[in-house]
């Protein structure tokens, strides 16, 4: 017995049951972004690993255990992307993207974090992230937010997610506020797990992540960076929360909110569903203005957001599963008898070059007349077209209307005329 392959752990194949649903979500989206003048950037999906250590920060989640890093045949270390700013951020260094102009920028496509796969949470999976470059002011964070918030309202989700908001200022204050963080953190480090210990000196922002309840508890007595804010990023944020108010965009400002990246600065965001559970979080991102001179470029703010797109299907599927209809095509083709195979696909053939939107199936592999005006069915064909040995010899069609079940024979040469009719 030869032992079955199966797919990595926490990585999915997309069955042609959802891949309906992902197309009509990926449609939608794309053409919100379109409205708004966001055009597509396409990255690889392999990168130097130096450019996550660098981009994402050493002491982080993603970079200290989550990356799939392997040597190629040359030895150069390589890394599955594990997010794709790191990598929009390098194509457009590389190629003058941010020279006098500013960009607004989206791709879609799988990410890879070696986690623990649960619901939500898989090794590989896919975002929709949304990156604009060139812009420093509070009107283009507020713009992304109203972006997304547009989405949900397009999906009929916008009840079922909620904004966070939170501003984690310049990177100055941000240095003044963690020596602060420290010494209260040492002063209770009994409180505080193995990974907050070691997160304390490395990334002290993570320990106002932790999901351990004591450090929660604790941390209600820490100091608040909102305290060690700087008067611009301040000012910045005050901005958008009234450009928010003004569109009538509902926000909590969650100073907890810190983001498990290093590269962020003043705003970041997320938007939260209670319907996931544990993996609430389907969309987060902030402005990360110092990211670009980092990676080698020169000074350029920018801004931006990722979506998971696993977790955005999840909350569809809970909460508009009127979204999730399976295909329903229009015209099923029935064969049958000598001679019947050939016409019905030439038939179809020119059914296709008169109306191009047309869906039709053409029956294959043969079966009775039963057998086929039953898959007709299940395909949920609106017309099913009968092609018999008589039909064939008299180049007539039988065309039958699924739904009244009324039906006639004409002409092939009439069919298309018929269907204008019928779908008109
Ligand atoms: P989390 O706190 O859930 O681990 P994160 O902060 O690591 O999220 P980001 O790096 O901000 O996530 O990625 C943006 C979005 O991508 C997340 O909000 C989530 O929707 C999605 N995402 C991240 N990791 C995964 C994963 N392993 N599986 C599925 N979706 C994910
Ligand atoms: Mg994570």
């Amino acid at each position: 017995m030869v032992k079955n392959i199966n797919a990595i752990r926490g990585m999915n194949d997309g069955l042609p049951k959802d891949t309906a649903l992902w197309q009509r979500l990926e449609s939608l989206l794309t053409k919100v972004l379109g409205g708004y003048g966001y055009s597509e950037i396409r990255l690889p999906i392999v990168e130097h690993t130096h450019l996550f250590n660098r981009a994402i920060g050493e002491v982080t989640d993603v970079v200290e255990k989550e990356m799939y890093t392997f040597d190629d045949r040359n030895g150069d270390s390589l890394t599955l992307r594990p997010e794709g700013t790191a990598g929009c951020v390098r194509a457009g260094i590389e190629h003058g993207l941010f020279y006098k102009q500013t960009q607004r920028l989206w791709y879609i496509g799988p990410m890879f974090r070696y986690e623990r796969p649960q619901k939500g949470r898989y090794r590989q999976f896919h975002q929709l992230g949304v990156e604009v470059f060139g812009l420093h002011g509070p009107d283009i964070d507020a713009e992304l937010i109203l972006l997304t918030a547009r989405w949900w309202k397009t999906l009929c989700i916008d009840e079922h997610v909620k904004l966070e908001i939170n501003t984690i200022g310049s990177l100055e204050a941000r240095a003044n506020y963690l020596t602060v963080l420290v010494r209260f953190l040492e002063q209770h480090v009994n409180v505080l797990d193995e990974k907050c210990r070691r997160r304390m000196y490395r990334n002290p922002l993570r320990v106002l992540d932790s999901k351990n309840p004591d450090v929660q508890a604790l941390l209600k007595y820490a100091p608040r960076l909102s305290g060690y804010l700087d008067e611009a990023s301040r000012a910045h944020f005050t901005a958008l929360c009234e450009f928010l108010e003004q569109a009538g965009i509902p926000y909590k400002i969650n100073e907890r909110l810190a983001r498990g990246l290093d590269y962020y600065n003043y705003t970041v965001f997320e938007w939260v569903t209670t319907s996931l559970g544990a993996q609430g979080t389907i969309c987060a991102g902030g402005r990360y203005d110092s990211l670009v001179e980092q990676l080698g470029g020169r000074s350029v703010p920018a801004v931006g957001f990722a979506m998971g797109l696993e977790r955005l299907v999840l909350v569809v599927q809970a909460l508009n599963p009127a979204l999730h209809t399976l295909p329903v095509i229009d015209v099923y083709l029935i064969a049958l008898g000598a001679g019947a195979q050939s016409v019905a696909l030439q038939l179809a053939e020119r059914l296709r070059d008169i109306f191009p939107q047309l869906k039709l199936v053409t029956n294959a592999g043969g079966g009775s007349f039963k057998k086929q005006i039953t898959r007709a069915d299940k395909w949920g064909a609106r017309v099913a077209l009968l092609l018999g040995e008589n039909e064939v010899a008299t180049e007539q069609v039988v065309v039958k209307d699924l739904r009244s079940g009324a039906q006639e024979t004409l002409a092939q040469s009439k069919t298309a005329g018929r269907l204008a009719q019928i779908f008109s």
